[in-house]
Order: structure tokens, then C-alpha cells, then sequence
């Protein structure tokens, strides 16, 4: 027998391709269309930032909501992504209409009302979740993502007839922190401010009203699901995640098959697959001249992509740039942007190694795909990593992914042994400890094998990109889960 078709809400603060600042942004916009495809009705409803609204095409007015503490009326458009997928942006020009990054001003600072801003998206998607919106569509599951709609469960909590609520945790360590006076301005219902709701060691956490009031809590993969249960991951909310923990599961993400997909990616220069793995040299090469690096074929080309946030280790690769560099005959390139001291030491190793190392500063989707598909190998020595997605992309790429093993990295890397090279299933290499002695290590290890052994080092790379990362079998999980959600697995 069929299963029940569920009507989905999938709420989030960013989606590909209307606005990205990270991973969430990819799963936002990769997620729910393959959802789409195992027959749901899944809606996607984002913050209104001019980005999405440029993007969004046959937009129409559908709704107009009065929420509390908001004294503008906030308009509920309906439209499309690119791909069809339906979506609503919600509408309030003086939380949204602000050019740049979602979450920062100017500065680079947090924007100062962001907790009126997401206060105001999480009414909205309460609103429409719970068919106050007058959109005729009775929504089964609400589906929210990190601190920017964590407060979202909690509404709906005090609601007699309501959807099922998931929260997915993206990044624990982004709590939605507000002090008691900023909590008072957004005319909350006042029990939320107790420990058994979204109080936090004396301020308030929008995460943690997520996590508390949820029916079902996830995680990006299952080895961070069982990290955060620690006090050395857990940010302070280990103990309420060990007692939620029989509604807390972890699903990897997948990836956007589509996107990255090096046979048909028009950001590289040559396009190649598993079959023609010679391609790639070319790739290699115009990365070295888009860098302005000495273009050496024999040279193992290093990449790095990502925020330049403490939680990424990039300052671990910055360490061991010296060691490097006696080696010889070894190339990094960066890119990223982020706290301003990372970026200054970049830029510094940039001055002091010019003929080894490169970066650039900045935000740039194309030159992303050309670092997958140009480098040999990808550095990943994230201190923690709830998923990570650069390790996805490189093995799709066969560019061999260097990382930590922690979260979501341990789960789709399989480290280079002598037992995973024999049965056939290494595809990188990782390290337990997050400090430099333990990033050398790894990466001389995956040195000495692109320089003394070429076959194996292209069996490793073929094994990574046949591996496969869809999100097929994810959003399967998914699926399951929001049966569970609803309290059993339901049938047409
Ligand atoms: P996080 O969400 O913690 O930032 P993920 O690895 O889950 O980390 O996802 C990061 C996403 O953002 C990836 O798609 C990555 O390619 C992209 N990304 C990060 N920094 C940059 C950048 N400077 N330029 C282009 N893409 C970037």
C-alpha cells in the first residue's frame, strides 16, 4: 500500500539559490524537492532579503499577517524557485529589505534586532503552519532548521490542533543568545522563560527552544548526533539532548547531484568523470594560473573552502605551512572569508610563501567548483563539523579529501589503511587529534602516496567519486522520521 503524501513546510533563514551563507543554504535548497519527488508536498518559506526576491519568479501576494509586536502588516508571497519548487518569502521590508549577509551587518557584527527579525519569520511560519494564513493547505509537518526558527516549535507547542514539528540541527554552536530585557520586547508567551523552555544559564537561546519543544530533534550526521551528547560538544545543552535523546536521530546530508556533477559542471574548464580521470590535469593547470602559482603538473595542488571561523581549522593548516614547504613541491590555495585575523594571516602566508601558497578573500561559487576539480587534495580539519559538505564535493571530484575525524566528516571518509586498501574502500585520509601534529600526519600520509604510489592514489580517488552521496537515501530518513513524527507511519 502507498504511504500518506505529507504536506511539508520546510522553513529556513537561507536556501540555494536564493540566498547561501554556508551548508545550510545547500540542504535548504537540495532537500526538499527530493522530497518533492517521493511524493509530498513540500513548501519552502524564507526570510523576504532582496536576493530572494529577485530570484523568485512568478511571485504573487497570497497572504497578509498581522503578528504580535510587529506593527507593520507582513505580506506572504507565494512563487517558485528556478526548479519549480513552490516557496514563500515572508515579507516585512524592515526585518529583510537590507542588503548583504542575512545574519551581519556592515561590520561583520550581528545585526542588532535579529532576534525581532527571526521572531518575526518564526510567527510567519507558525502562521502558515498552523493555516492561519488562509492559504487552504493543511500543513502535516513543519520542518525547521538551526537557531533562526527554533522558536517555531515552541508556538506552535501551545496550539491544541498543530502540524508535527522537526528541528534540525545544522550548527549547535550557534545558540540564538538573547538577555531577559530583549526577550520582553517580543511579547513571547512568558513560560518560555524557564529552564524547562528556552532559558539558558540566565539569558535565553532560540536553539534551545527548538531542541526542547520539538517532536522529533535531528542532526546533519549520525557520529555528530552522538557527539553533541557530550560536554565537549554539547555547548551546555548535552543534558537536555541526552533527555531528548529518543527523539534526536542523525541523517547525513547528502548532495545536489546536479550541481556538482563534474561531467556536466560548466564552471570547470574540463569537464571529466571517473572515466577520464587524464582531464583533470587541465583543470589543475588553470588553477595555477588563475592563482598566478607556478603551473607544475607533479606539484600536489592543496585546497581549502570554507568559513574562516575558529570551528574550521584553518589556523592549523596555517601552522604547518612551514613544514610544508621543506618538502618541496607542494601548492596550497585558500578560499574563504571570515574573522579578520584569519584573513590577515592568509594573506601574510600568501607574502611569505609566494611561490607555495595563494588565497582569496572573499565569497566565490564558481571558483569553488574549480578548487573541487582542479586540486588534488582538500583540507578539512574542522575542529568539530556538525555534516560538512566540502568533503562531499571533493569526493564527487575526485579531489582526496585530508580530515579530522569528527562529525559528519568521520561518517563519509574513509580513512587510508592497510584494511580499507585492501577490501577497496578508502577514499582519504583522516586524523583523530585537531592540532597540527595531527593534520601533519595525515597529510604526509597522503603526500607520500600521491608522490610514490600514482595507481593507488587514483584508485583512492576513484573509489570517492563512485561513492554515493545523493540525498536519496537521506531523505528517505527523513521521510520515516516525519511518520514518526505524526506519531506512526500513516497509509493511504
Ligand atoms: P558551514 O555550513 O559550516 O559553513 P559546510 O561545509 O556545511 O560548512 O557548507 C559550506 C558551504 O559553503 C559549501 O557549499 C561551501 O562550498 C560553501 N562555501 C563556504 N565558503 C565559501 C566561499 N568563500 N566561497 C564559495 N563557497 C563557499
Amino acid at each position: 500500500m502507498p504511504k500518506k503524501s505529507l504536506n511539508i513546510l520546510f522553513a529556513s533563514s537561507e536556501a540555494v539559490p536564493f540566498i547561501k551563507t554556508g551548508g545550510l543554504a545547500d540542504v535548504s535548497g537540495s532537500l526538499p524537492p527530493v522530497l518533492r519527488g517521493l511524493g509530498h508536498d513540500v513548501r519552502l518559506i524564507l526570510p523576504a532579503y532582496p536576493e530572494a526576491l529577485d530570484r523568485m519568479v512568478r511571485t504573487k501576494e497570497v497572504a497578509q499577517l498581522r503578528l504580535p509586536g510587529h506593527h507593520e502588516t507582513v505580506r506572504l508571497l507565494e512563487g517558485t524557485g528556478e526548479n519549480g519548487l513552490p516557496v514563500y518569502l515572508v515579507d516585512a521590508p524592515s526585518a529583510f529589505q537590507r542588503g548583504g549577509n542575512p545574519y551581519l551587518g556592515p561590520k561583520g557584527v550581528d545585526w542588532p534586532d535579529n532576534h525581532r527579525r527571526f521572531t518575526l519569520f518564526s510567527r510567519a511560519v507558525t502562521a502558515v503552519g498552523l493555516n492561519h494564513a488562509g492559504l487552504e493547505w493543511k500543513v502535516d509537518i513543519v520542518h525547521t532548521n538551526d537557531w533562526q526558527t527554533g522558536l517555531v516549535p515552541a508556538l506552535l507547542n501551545s496550539e491544541w490542533q498543530k502540524p508535527a514539528s522537526v528541528f534540525t540541527i545544522h550548527n549547535l554552536s550557534y545558540l540564538g543568545l538573547i538577555n531577559y530585557p530583549a526577550f520582553s520586547e517580543l511579547y513571547l508567551p512568558a513560560d518560555l522563560w524557564r529552564m524547562e523552555g528556552m532559558e539558558f544559564y540566565g539569558n535565553g537561546s532560540f536553539l534551545k527552544a527548538g531542541l526542547a519543544y520539538a517532536d522529533q530533534i535531528t542532526t546533519v550526521s549520525p557520529t555528530y548526533a552522538k557527539e553533541i551528547l557530550t560536554g565537549t560538544f554539547g555547548y551546555g545543552l548535552e543534558g537536555l539532548l541526552q533527555y531528548r535523546s529518543d527523539h534526536l536521530d542523525g541523517i547525513l546530508n547528502g548532495i545536489d547531484y546536479d550541481v556538482w556533477n563534474p561531467a556536466t559542471d560548466l564552471h570547470l574548464d574540463h569537464r571529466f568523470d571517473v572515466s577520464n580521470l587524464d582531464q583533470r590535469v587541465h583543470n589543475k593547470r588553470a588553477l595555477q594560473r588563475e592563482f598566478d602559482l607556478p603551473e607544475r603538473d607533479n606539484a600536489m595542488l592543496l585546497g581549502y573552502i570554507g568559513r574562516l571561523v575558529d570551528q574550521k581549522g584553518a589556523d592549523l593548516i596555517l601552522d604547518i605551512l612551514p613544514r610544508l614547504h621543506t618538502l618541496g613541491n607542494v601548492q596550497m590555495v585558500f578560499l574563504g572569508s571570515g574573522n579578520q585575523y584569519l584573513e590577515k594571516a592568509l594573506r601574510e602566508a600568501q607574502f611569505h610563501f609566494p611561490e607555495m601558497v595563494r588565497c582569496r578573500v572573499g565569497y566565490d561559487e564558481g571558483l569553488s567548483h574549480r578548487i573541487e576539480g582542479g586540486c588534488d587534495a582538500f583540507l578539512m580539519p574542522s575542529r568539530f563539523e556538525p555534516c560538512g559538505l566540502n568533503q562531499l564535493y571533493s569526493l564527487r571530484y575526485g579531489c582526496v579529501p585530508v580530515v579530522h575525524a569528527t562529525g559528519g566528516l568521520a561518517d563519509s571518509v574513509v580513512d587510508v589503511t592497510a584494511e580499507t586498501l585492501k577490501n577497496g574502500t578508502a577514499t582519504g585520509f583522516s586524523f583523530q587529534n585537531a592540532d597540527p601534529d595531527g593534520l601533519w600526519y595525515a597529510l604526509r600520509r597522503a603526500l607520500v602516496c600521491y608522490q610514490s604510489r600514482p595507481d593507488l592514489w587514483r584508485a583512492i580517488m576513484a573509489r570517492g567519486m563512485e561513492s554515493d552521496f545523493s540525498w536519496h537515501k537521506s531523505a528517505k530518513q527523513y521521510q520515516q522520521l516525519y511518520y514518526k513524527a505524526l506519531g506512526g507511519e500513516p497509509r493511504v
